[in-house]
């Protein structure tokens, strides 16, 4: 068969020659024509009203208009999405695209980068067609910067995925949180993480990870954990002075350091440097939330992690990941209550992609309301990706990042679970 269109045939040579040629095919263009999306109600998460019913004008990738109707431009396709919540696109800002169930220690020893790297893809789309849209992914655990070449071919519309923000692989101290501990030392088990003992080689390996690709820095700061007479016992990594150091190195040109830290006396330490956020924070001084609240840092509780793994761990283990669990759930009461503020972080890739919006009914669960829940997976994600004004919220001149789910969120959040369509950047990835 020829093609009828001879404009056709000339398009598809040139697609064939850009292929010949190792060009990256074009983006995905957004629609040629205008899209009217239309629903049963709309949720404004920045003031929680809900408008009833909603029209979404959709031109190229950005939001138009929107109200209980719109303008229908000549052409426009109109999607009529029924007795559905449109929603902006969901925002997790801990992520491992890397990691999958059962691979979360020795995937450096038993997968290769490349494999690696195709299950990222994977749990990229995954995530997305769940309602994510935004994301940010806090370290490869031993892919080195391959988080790069992942988030550039969704970039180019190579693949489908998150908007991302990347950190390469997390940095951490030799022995410590994230490294390869208790393996025989002949066999040089790779770490998870990469190593800087002291401020200049922070300073060394932060100019590495952003020369690589890195967005953003993730540091571990504390671990293992435990809970010793009703407080938590976790051990701190960097000093207040080194985690300052590999700050202002980022703040050099423009970017944040993220920690992983749960409790005392890390998270003082991480507050006072001026992370952007400070990641599973189990238990908080008073001085460290007066600090985050002060600073606006980030608190990103990542409650699904450790619900997972007390249901798949080991009975002593998971005895153990509960007690944290329990410590975590009366300390979060007390986070909300000194006015921290939190985004939403599920920690996805040690349990599978896209099932990670059930983080929203765990904030509920503990104490946020179902708003406060939504707000923190859509406006504070977007802050704290550095993305505000562009994403998070359903407005005119914002990126068309629109998802669907059915019911009322406001009324049952784990409709946030049942995400029934995707659209991001004017494109539709699920309907
Ligand atoms: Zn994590």
């Amino acid at each position: 068969m020829i093609a009828a269109n001879p404009m056709h045939r000339i398009a598809i040579c040139a697609l064939l020659a850009a292929a010949a040629f190792g060009q990256p095919a074009p983006n995905p263009a957004p629609a040629p024509r205008p899209i009217v999306l239309r629903a049963a109600r709309l949720l404004d998460v920045e003031t929680g009203r809900t408008l009833a019913p909603a029209e979404v004008l959709v031109e190229g990738e950005s939001i138009a208009a929107l109200g209980t109707s719109v303008a229908h431009p000549a052409g426009a396709e109109v999607i009529d999405l029924g007795d559905r919540t449109l929603l902006p696109g969901l925002i997790d800002a801990h992520v491992h695209l890397f990691l999958h169930p059962g691979a979360e220690d020795l995937q450096t020893v038993e997968e290769s980068v490349p494999q690696r790297t195709i299950t990222a893809t994977l749990a990229a789309r995954a995530d997305l067609l769940a309602g994510f849209t935004a994301e940010r992914d806090m370290g490869t655990e031993g892919a080195g910067s391959a988080d790069t070449a992942v988030r550039n071919a969704i970039d180019q519309g190579l693949i489908p995925g998150p908007r991302l923000r990347i950190s390469g692989n997390a940095v951490d101290i030799l022995g410590g949180h994230e490294d390869a501990n208790h393996f025989n030392p002949a066999q040089h088990v790779l770490s998870n993480a990469t190593r800087a003992n002291n401020a200049a080689e922070l300073v060394a390996v932060i100019r590495e990870e952003l020369k690589e690709g890195a967005d953003f820095i993730k540091v571990y700061e504390t671990g293992p954990d435990s809970v010793v007479d009703g407080r938590l016992a976790t051990n701190y990594q960097y000093t207040e002075a080194e985690l300052a150091a590999a700050v202002a190195e980022t703040a050099r040109v423009g970017r944040h350091v993220a920690v992983h830290a749960t409790g005392e006396p890390g998270t003082l330490w991480a507050a006072r440097a001026g992370v952007a956020s400070i990641d599973h924070a189990l238990q908080l001084s008073a001085e460290t939330m007066r600090i985050m609240r002060e600073k606006q840092i980030f608190a990103v509780p990542t409650f699904t992690i450790y619900e997972y793994f007390a249901d798949h761990d080991p009975p002593a283990e998971a005895a153990a990941e509960r007690a944290l669990n329990r410590l975590h759930a009366a300390e979060f009461r007390k986070q909300l209550a000194a006015g921290v503020a939190i985004a939403v972080g599920s920690d996805v890739g040690p349990f599978p992609h896209g099932t990670q919006a059930a983080e929203f009914a765990w904030l509920v669960k503990y104490g946020m309301t179902p708003l406060g829940a939504i707000q923190a997976g859509t406006l504070n994600g977007a802050k704290l990706l550095g993305w505000q004004g562009r994403i998070g919220a359903l407005k005119p001149g914002y990126f068309a990042d629109v998802i669907a789910v059915p019911g009322d969120p406001l009324a049952d959040i784990t409709a946030l679970q049942k995400v029934q369509f995707v659209m991001k950047g004017g494109v539709v990835y699920k309907r």
